[in-house]
């Protein structure tokens, strides 16, 4: 059965994950805030990133750079020039449109990215596509449009007091990379990651979180030696995948790998291969992997006036680091495990929503159910005990029938509950069970926390 969006955003309110941001007030376009679980979720998922890229990685740092930086950093990066999207009008509704999707969505087997305006237009005129709100064939010609949002910095607003949000992370990382591979002594080859927000002015935001104007990004700089005959650009696409699949368990049939040709690579990189996950409104980018050559050292170096070349202790070579990127949005990925986790299932006695989360990620690893209220004071101590010593996230719900309470964990991810009854007193054990299957377990309060560690890793 394929997945309705309006009815996961529907669930993901009413359970609590994502609400509209600032919905009392009408809500703003396109804005989404993390409610209690979503909050949880999503920092799983960069603690399972940021373990993964970052900890258990022998090559990799991490970092912590600011939103706001010098404007001549955009300068250096290509951002102030070159950042744009392609915006078309329609003259018949005054509505926007990106040309490059508006082709895009139609022909949805086509990737237009590498193309000029000309082409998008001759091919928007030639078939004659139509705005998708008012249905007529009546275009503006394209306009570039910049896509960094600009404030002014300070008391005094002028054209020196501007700066822009960064629209990725990578750029700190580039400005960093001197300070950071000396403090920590690095040498090549060696990466450096960060998670951080990042704003882009998008033309056409939609598909819930997919396309944001305010988004988080999981970046990785991997700077190599140019002399390096090691394929590293496989190495971490390997690892990518690796994660994909085993940390997160997205399934290996709901995603795909795209390699960029030539035309559509950007201008500073060799090789890039995107990520491509099915989500119920198509095939959209989850996770690109470029290999950045030494483009951005080499700007940056140029712009700023600093040395950025590394000095070869072996060779005694001194020569601009190579790097390979794999850069991965924290919402797409966030979508993308709840895309996949989402059922609707018929049950004996009724129907049940279930969010099949990996057990690692799930907000809450368990949930205690008392059965009777004799057994309240006994079931909160168990809790209290497992949340406070173990730091394992769970919850404690006492209210409302038990089935109730049951479908309540299967909706919110629950992968186990666990219910205190009358025989607790006698045998010491409490019933375990397991939210995708149902099956259930007796096991001894004093190995739950084992159990717990042991099964929610
Ligand atoms: P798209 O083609 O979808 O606009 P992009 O190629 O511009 O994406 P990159 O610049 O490669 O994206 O950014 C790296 C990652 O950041 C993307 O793979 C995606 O996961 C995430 N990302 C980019 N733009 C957005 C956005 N507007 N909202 C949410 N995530 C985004």
């Amino acid at each position: 059965m394929k997945l309705e969006m309006e009815k996961l955003i529907s669930h993901l309110k009413t359970m609590g994950f994502v609400f509209q941001g600032s919905e009392i007030y009408g809500g703003l376009a396109n804005s989404w805030d993390y409610g209690p679980l979503g909050a949880e979720l999503k920092n799983n998922i960069k603690q399972a990133w940021w373990d993964f890229f970052i900890k258990k990685n022998p090559y990799n740092i991490g970092l912590d750079s600011s939103i706001i930086m010098n404007s001549k950093v955009w300068e250096a990066s290509g951002h102030i020039g070159n950042f744009n999207d392609p915006l078309i009008d329609c003259k018949a509704c005054n509505s926007r449109w990106r040309a490059d999707k508006l082709i895009e969505e139609k022909f949805t087997e086509m990737n237009v990215g590498g193309w000029s305006n000309e082409q998008l237009e001759n091919f928007i005129e030639e078939k004659k596509i139509k705005c998708p709100k008012c249905d007529k064939t009546n275009f503006t010609e394209i306009r570039k449009f910049a896509l960094m949002f600009k404030t002014n910095q300070g008391v005094i607003e002028d054209m020196t007091s501007t700066v822009y949000l960064r629209p990725e992370t990578a750029q700190g990382i580039f400005v960093q990379y001197k300070n950071t591979q000396r403090a920590l002594r690095k040498q090549l080859p060696f990466g450096i990651g960060q998670i951080g927000k990042s704003f882009r002015n998008e033309i056409t935001p939609g598909n819930f979180i997919f396309r944001t104007r305010e988004f988080e990004q999981m970046e990785l700089e991997f700077f190599f030696s140019p002399n390096d005959s090691k394929n590293w650009f496989q190495y971490w696409l390997d690892n990518v995948q690796d994660f994909l699949e085993n940390t997160i368990k997205i399934k290996k049939e709901n995603y795909l790998l795209r390699e960029h040709d030539k035309d559509e690579l950007s201008h500073y990189s060799s090789r890039t291969v995107d990520i491509e996950f099915k989500y119920p409104f198509g095939i959209g980018e989850l996770w690109g992997i470029a290999h950045r050559g030494d483009y951005d050292l080499s700007q940056h170096q140029k712009v700023s006036g600093e040395d950025l070349t590394y000095l070869d202790p072996v060779t005694n070579e001194r020569y601009l680091a190579n790097v390979i990127e794999p850069s991965v949005g924290v919402e797409r990925l966030l979508l993308a495990v709840l895309c996949q986790s989402y059922k609707e299932e018929a049950l004996e006695n009724g129907e049940r929503v279930v969010l099949s989360l990996p057990n690692n990620l799930a907000p809450y690893k368990f949930a205690i159910l008392p059965l009777q209220k004799q057994q309240v004071e006994k079931a909160n101590e168990i809790y209290l005990n497992l949340i406070s010593k173990t730091g394992i996230s769970g919850t404690f719900d006492d209210k409302g029938n038990i089935g109730k309470r049951y479908r309540r964990q299967d909706a919110i991810g629950t992968p186990y509950c666990i219910t205190i009854d009358f025989d607790t007193d006698n045998d010491g054990c409490v019933t375990v069970r397991e939210r995708d299957s149902m099956n259930q377990n007796r096991v001894p309060i004093n190995q739950l926390e084992e159990y717990l560690k042991e099964n929610t890793k």
